[in-house]
């Protein structure tokens, strides 16, 4: 087999924005990854919601992350002409989010690996938050 890297930048879609993520979207055209933080149980969460997914509290904020996380999962898609993962990166804040890792070799991803947030920009205002090896 064959080793494959991707240092090319994918293809991507501007995302749909809703009123709850827009600020989640305002910050990737600045270079940061937020996560809401809820101030009643202190549980931090994705993806952006009006609501804690732990205690329902309205008691809400967004935190900015670090950028930095572990590969939970992986799968690399081959069948196409140019290869690409979709993961579930954790985040030193807590959150787990599904993902892609890009700017790597793909036979060399694994679970538990370090990764950083590298943003992709729609061409639309605002940027995907995929993530590379550190
Ligand atoms: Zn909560």
């Amino acid at each position: 087999m064959s080793k494959q890297a991707s240092n090319s930048k994918p293809q991507v879609r501007a995302p749909r924005v809703s009123h709850e993520s827009r600020p989640f979207w305002d910050a990737t055209a600045e270079g940061k990854l937020l996560v809401k933080k809820c101030n009643a149980c202190g549980e931090n969460h994705f993806y952006p919601r009006p609501f804690c997914p732990f205690c329902f509290s309205d008691d809400t904020e967004f935190l900015t992350c670090s950028g930095r996380g572990v590969i939970y999962t992986y799968s690399v898609t081959r069948r196409t002409s140019e290869p690409w993962a979709i993961a579930y990166v954790t985040l030193e804040e807590g959150p787990t989010m599904m993902t892609n890792i890009i700017d790597c070799d793909f036979d060399a991803l694994s679970i538990g690996q370090a990764v950083e947030v590298a943003f992709v920009d729609t061409g639309e205002g605002n940027a995907l938050p995929f993530f590379r090896p550190v």
